[in-house]
């Protein structure tokens, strides 16, 4: 049989099948994932496969099997083993919920966050909240804002979680798709999901309650069938996911406006700083990159490992 897991919290998978039956399945033998040394060999949004099998009075599901994923975000450990934990697999769009106040969402915030989707190869979608409560001069920085990430192809939308205002206009972007929400502590993702899907919110505080007897280092991400057709991962306590090991050559790749340059830059290894006949500083000096994700840009390359980790990016 065919399945999705929906919840793993160890040694048992919570899988659910295409016609909606769950089945709680263990592993079969060992599973190695190339290129990664994780904690955890199968993740919440992984496809596998299963066989029922009874052990007297017990039925449950054995996995053997793993179809290819096509993204998965991950967190490195805290400790010193460089072990990495497998967040969720398969994610179709990511909603980064930013704000101006309460709390203030700095761009450079915002870039490394848009270059650690684009690394994991997840779409990125900008959700601009609280737009209830700005003034006009903030409401026209955010105008700003969305014309910079729109030209440069990443779609933004202006809402209010509090006023319902565009928020039908989310729900129809997540349906038929695997769907998270990130960005800083208090920039509306609980009041968003619970505008969206009000029977979310009962399921989360159920699942927290069993989540925080005595599994204090561990967050385990859970995904949600929502009742209008779609799906919705929650992580936890998870702030941000990082990017492991991402080379200062690669970073310009992952600001898809410098990528479209390079090929006219006269390097092909352009790191574009201080290189001669660079196409994206050319085009900073005519307005057409913008001067704000070039600092982020510079920020990123110039950073020590850690500022280009999302993971760590609370602390900034
Ligand atoms: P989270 O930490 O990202 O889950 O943020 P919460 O959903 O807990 O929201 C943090 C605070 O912002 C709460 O007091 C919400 O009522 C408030 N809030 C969320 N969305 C909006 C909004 O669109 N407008 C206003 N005025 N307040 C909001
Ligand atoms: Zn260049």
């Amino acid at each position: 049989m065919k399945g999705t897991v929906y919840k793993s919290t160890g040694s048992w998978y919570t899988v659910k099948t295409q016609e909606g039956n769950t089945h709680e399945c263990r592993i079969k033998g060992k599973f190695r994932i190339q290129g990664i040394k994780s904690t955890n060999p199968i993740a919440v949004g992984d496809h596998v496969i299963f066989q029922l099998e009874t052990n007297g009075d017990e039925a449950y599901g054995v996995i053997s099997d793993i179809e290819e994923r096509k993204n998965y975000i991950i967190r490195k450990s805290v400790n010193l083993s460089k072990q990495t934990h497998i967040l969720a697999a398969n994610i179709d769009q990511v909603f980064l919920l930013v704000t101006l106040r309460n709390p203030r969402t700095s761009t450079v915030f915002i870039d490394r966050f848009l270059v650690t989707c684009e690394a994991y190869d997840i779409k990125t979608v900008l959700l601009f909240n609280k737009i209830d409560i700005y003034t006009q001069e903030e409401l026209d920085e955010i105008k700003y804002l969305a014309s910079i990430y729109r030209k440069i192809g990443y779609s933004c939308i202006g809402i209010s979680a509090k006023t319902g205002k565009n928020v039908s206009k989310v729900s129809e972007l997540m349906k038929n798709k695997v769907n998270i929400f990130s960005g800083h502590s208090g920039v509306g993702k609980s009041t968003l999901v619970n505008a969206i899907a009000p029977e979310f919110q009962i399921k989360t505080t159920e699942i927290s309650s069993q989540h925080y007897q005595g599994q204090h280092t561990t967050t385990f991400a859970e995904m949600y069938d929502l009742e209008f057709g779609a799906k919705i991962i929650d992580t936890p306590g998870i702030k941000g996911f990082g990017v492991v090991d991402m080379d200062k050559y690669e970073i310009g790749d992952y600001f898809p406006e410098f990528f479209a340059l390079k090929v006219d830059c006269k390097f092909n290894n352009c790191l574009h700083v201080d290189e001669p006949k660079c196409a994206v500083k050319e085009a900073l000096d005519n307005d057409e990159v913008s001067w704000s994700r070039y600092q982020s840009y510079l920020q990123i390359l110039n950073g020590d490992e850690d500022t280009y980790r999302m993971d760590n990016y609370e602390g900034q």
